[in-house]
């Protein structure tokens, strides 16, 4: 009899820890448009952003001077964006990141599982991603990992994640721009940019339709890396240090970001992990970066 009494309580107990860590739980999902040089992002306002530009920015944070101020290349740049730190590392999926990516930091501290970290990726090589080399974190609190191939199937992929397994911490990389960029197929590439841009618009529908991450969660969209400027070769390549590879877009919004915000001061990738870790309330010791919370509100609006 005192067991069952103790049983219940205890049952009790944990169904109350369960409810209190959803109701003030908080969700950040990085998007990473791979390979936008940002003269056809931001550069162009609503030319190739439509969705972007004229729904969502008014309702979100725009950063004009964002940069990838290292190795212009996938695996460096997405490394660099879940690190908080330049990684230099090689980027055909050989190496992994060097220091703790933002999801081993989230489970180390929070004891959360596998299942609420997610990377939902259309490249192949990413799936360095998951975790880092780091002896004090590593494989035991790397992400789930899903790879498909092109922006369409990659949202789908998200979409059947989100809904079914609610990840609290995601990085998305859709693919598509910069496969096509090296196509050298500049009609094919600006359209790739507005698929992207309308499936940002759908993700940012899909979080606001679901009551886990419904003003609960922080949306980032962001690049790798640019493309050379066409002093540097163009459109077709990337991997430089010239402005058109360096220069890319960061655009947020959500829970914590202020509405018609433009923050002009310079930032980089290595901002986003401390900022992740700020809004989902985990260290983050090895990284470079800052809070990108702390001069928005400082910044003016539109
Ligand atoms: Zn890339
Ligand atoms: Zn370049």
């Amino acid at each position: 009899m005192r067991n069952k009494i103790l049983l219940r309580n205890l049952l009790a107990l944990f169904l109350l820890a369960v409810v209190s860590i959803a109701a003030f739980g908080q969700n950040v999902v990085v998007l990473v448009i791979d390979g936008a040089r940002y003269s056809e992002t931001f550069g162009a306002k609503a030319a190739y952003m439509p969705d972007i530009w004229t729904t969502l920015r008014p309702k979100g944070t725009i950063w004009t001077d964002f940069r990838n101020d290292s190795i212009t290349k996938t695996d460096p740049g997405h490394s660099t964006i879940e690190t908080g730190i330049w990684q230099n590392i090689d980027n055909s999926g050989l190496d992994r990141p060097h220091q703790p990516t933002f999801f081993e930091y989230f489970r180390k501290a929070s004891l959360a599982d596998e299942q609420s970290t997610a990377v939902i990726v259309g490249k192949k090589k990413l799936d360095i991603l998951t975790y880092s080399t780091d002896p004090e974190y590593g494989k035991e609190y790397r992400s789930a990992f899903y790879l498909d191939s092109s922006d369409m199937s990659v949202f789908t992929r998200v979409k059947n994640v989100l809904i079914q397994k609610h990840p609290r911490l995601v990085l998305i990389n859709f693919p598509s721009v910069d496969i096509i960029g090296h196509k050298n197929d500049w009609n094919g590439y600006l359209s790739a940019i507005k698929t992207a841009d309308s499936l940002v618009q759908a993700l940012w529908n899909l979080i606001q339709s679901d009551s886990f991450y419904r003003n609960s969660t922080t949306l980032f969209v962001t690049n790798d890396h640019g493309r050379h400027d066409d002093e540097h070769g163009g459109f077709s390549n990337h991997g430089c240090s010239c402005e058109g590879c360096r220069h890319i877009m960061l655009f947020a919004i959500g829970r914590n970001i202020p509405a018609g915000g433009v923050v002009t001061a310079k930032h980089t990738q290595c901002d986003i992990a401390p900022t992740a870790g700020v809004l989902l309330s985990f260290p983050t010791p090895k990284t470079i970066g800052m809070n990108l919370l702390l001069d928005i509100s400082n910044s003016p609006k539109y």
